[in-house]
């Protein structure tokens, strides 16, 4: 018998039909004598729904005046899915029971739409399972020290359920969704990619971080941290299929870095079109430039990626970086307001219809002009790369928004990754 969670994304969850299906292949865990927390998301659509409301009766961005509100209404999503989910259990003769990320609690900062979880009471949770109950619990969503609701950001209820497998100490977190596993690209975009039957940690870290919005990447740095066995599979198999054969099933995230991993020089592509660039000219080439910009930015609670800056002509410097798109309207105008008559800059200008594509792969580390080679196809597109950034196993670079799909097909047919692997 393993404590075992399984998280079920959106679409798993998008009718009664689908959380059926959920319920029984959950009871099926059960019945074979494991003890079972689920986490779900709300159904498909739903959090777009509510936000879409909130919209209608105000332009306000989340990070203004509004975020509090937006939260308490987001988190319903999964409130009702978690509900639905233990009712049905329940008419299935299973024992269930549901709870709300702050009746656990699960304990988070005060950042609405973008919270932290910082600590999980396991109290309720292993009563419940020791009495034989199926334990349901919301994702997305905890609650800070004042009793506020708050949202993990989208995509959060990955990161709630590898949280709540290492609170529990659980035997695997199981990432069901609507596709069978982690493949070498999105299968929507690039209909030959291969499903990978393991990634490495670190692979896996990279594509999160990168766009590949099969796993929030908080989630993966959870699973990095509590060193939590996940894997990811597809919730569109029969639900009565053999236990055992689903267990193995999907791609599973490895901690070990075995040979076989070792050989493919790059793993995956990851895009995302969730960025804008800004950049700030004519800044004096002086000490604590990058400070008085980015600190602006960060004291915003706006994240930066990737930045750039140009050699100096006549004492005098261009500063380029990208923010989430989400944030890009908030930082042009904190930069019009402080920094561009502070520093006596020339402009501050921007573009959002910009996208991040990366090359990811462990074997970057041991293989030369694995960049180079990105650089020579994307050329050979006519595509113009406008921001480089690398790590030791990855490289992005920033291209207009519109190349997108072609850049991402033929860098995944460049470095083979439609070919099955010896
Ligand atoms: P869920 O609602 O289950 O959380 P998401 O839509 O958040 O599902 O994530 C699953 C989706 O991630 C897939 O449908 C797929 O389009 C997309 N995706 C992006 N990159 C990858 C990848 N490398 N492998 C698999 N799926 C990917
Ligand atoms: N429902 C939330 C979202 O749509 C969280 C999730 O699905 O993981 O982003
Ligand atoms: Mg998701």
């Amino acid at each position: 018998m393993a404590l075992i969670v399984h998280k079920y994304g959106g679409t798993s969850m998008g009718s009664t039909e689908r959380i059926k299906s959920v319920a029984k292949r959950v009871a099926k865990w059960a019945r074979a004598g494991h003890q079972m927390v689920v986490v779900p998301s709300a159904m498909s659509g739903e959090t777009n729904r509510l936000l879409g409301l909130a919209k209608e009766l105000s332009l306000a961005k989340p990070g203004d005046t509004h975020s509090r509100e937006l939260d308490a209404l987001a988190a319903t999503g999964e409130q009702a899915s978690s509900a639905l989910l233990a009712i049905a259990l329940q008419a299935e003769g299973m024992p269930s029971v549901s709870y709300a990320g702050w009746q656990v609690a699960i304990k988070t900062n005060s950042a609405y739409t973008k919270a932290r979880i910082e600590s999980i009471d396991d109290k309720k949770v292993r009563a419940d399972l020791n009495a034989g109950k199926v334990v349901i619990i919301t994702g997305f969503q905890g609650v800070d020290d004042a009793g506020h609701i708050t949202t993990l950001g989208r995509g959060g209820s990955d990161t709630s359920a590898v949280a709540i497998a290492a609170a529990l100490k659980a035997h695997e977190c199981l990432i069901y969704t609507d596709v069978d596993g982690v493949y070498t690209t999105d299968p929507r975009v690039v209909p030959e990619a291969r499903r990978l039957q393991t990634v490495s940690f670190e692979e896996m870290l990279e594509m999160a971080s990168m766009g590949s919005k099969v796993l929030q990447i908080r989630s993966v740095e959870f699973a990095g941290k509590y060193k939590v066995p996940l894997r990811v599979l597809s919730s569109f198999t029969d639900w009565d299929i053999d236990i055992n054969e689903e267990a193995k099933s999907g791609t599973l995230i490895s901690f070990e870095e075995d040979e076989k991993m070792e050989q493919a020089v790059v793993s995956g592509i990851a895009f995302n079109r969730d960025e804008a660039k800004i950049s700030v000219l004519g800044v004096p080439d002086t000490p604590g430039i990058a400070y008085q910009i980015l600190g602006t930015i960060a004291d915003a609670n706006i994240e930066v990626d990737v930045i750039i800056q140009n050699i100096s002509k006549e004492g005098k410097t261009d500063f380029s970086f990208t923010v989430p798109r989400a944030d890009y309207a908030k930082a042009m105008d904190l930069l019009k307001a402080k920094v561009l008559p502070a520093l006596n800059a020339t402009e501050v200008t921007g573009d959002a219809k910009i996208c991040k594509v990366s090359i990811v792969g462990i074997g970057m580390r041991s293989h030369v002009g694995i960049a180079s080679k990105m650089f020579r196809v994307l050329a050979e597109d006519g595509i113009n790369i406008q921001m480089i950034s690398t790590s030791e196993i990855k490289t992005s670079v920033v291209i207009d928004e519109k190349y997108m799909e072609l850049a991402v097909r033929a860098l995944h047919k460049a470095f083979d990754l439609d070919q099955p692997t010896a």
